[in-house]
């Protein structure tokens, strides 16, 4: 069952992919269950991680035009791929010499994660698309240390890119959820307690000891 309505682009125009959000690529960079749990399932739960992540994009969640030390700046630039089916929101867009150059704002410490790069290359190709023009970098901003860490939207990204958002769309289209992994990635997911990752792979090797139970094996092991 699609549990997620095909809608129009800003333009009035429909998808004619099942829309896949931006946001759901670093979900399912970081974790495909947690992505397929967020925007599959509709869960969501809060943890300091998100509740940060929350309170620096309030800082760019406003749309509005600026001129930023004479570049133009546009915030919560609402932006979309046709030919991806992609669709979500660049936190800042500055146009320098006229090329978007796309900065998403993360609250966490300055070191590069792919999930980040992912999503933000995902803008890049969105931007590239609407504007017919070509986008090579962007940046990270990383508010607590007021810092950015400049990302070059090469061919290795833009793969990921394309492959991350078909992975995602076969979950959307699917009733399985993945399986959990239960490993350090977990202690900093906001959904651990929806997921419970520890109960789920110990149910899995519970299975597994019961199935070789009665497995009479190989004779010659
Ligand atoms: S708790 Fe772990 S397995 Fe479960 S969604 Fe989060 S990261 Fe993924």
């Amino acid at each position: 069952m699609l549990n997620y309505i095909p809608r129009q682009d800003i333009d009035g125009e429909q998808f004619t992919l099942l829309p896949v959000s931006i946001s759901a690529l670093q979900h399912y960079s970081y974790c495909p269950r947690q992505c397929a749990l967020i925007h599959q399932e509709q869960q969501f739960s809060d943890n300091i991680h998100t509740a940060r992540g929350h309170a620096v994009h309030a800082v760019v969640d406003i749309p509005e035009s600026d001129i930023a030390k004479g570049i133009p700046v546009e915030r919560a630039l609402p932006i979309y791929s046709r030919q991806l089916g992609l669709v979500g929101k660049a936190d800042v867009v500055e146009f320098r010499d006229k090329v978007p150059y796309p900065v998403e704002y993360k609250h966490g410490g300055r070191r590069a994660k792919i999930h980040d790069d992912i999503q933000l290359a995902a803008q890049a190709i969105c931007l590239e698309e609407m504007l017919s023009i070509s986008v090579s970098r962007g940046a990270i901003y990383y508010f607590r240390s007021r810092r950015r860490r400049e990302v070059v939207i090469d061919d290795e990204l833009r793969t990921l890119v394309y492959q991350t958002t078909l992975a995602i769309r076969n979950i959307m289209n699917s009733e399985d959820l993945p399986t959990a992994f239960n490993d350090a990635r977990c202690n900093e997911c906001s959904l651990y307690e929806i997921c419970q990752p520890k109960a789920l792979t110990a149910q899995s090797t519970i299975k597994q000891m019961i199935d070789d139970l009665y497995n009479p094996g190989d004779k010659n092991e």
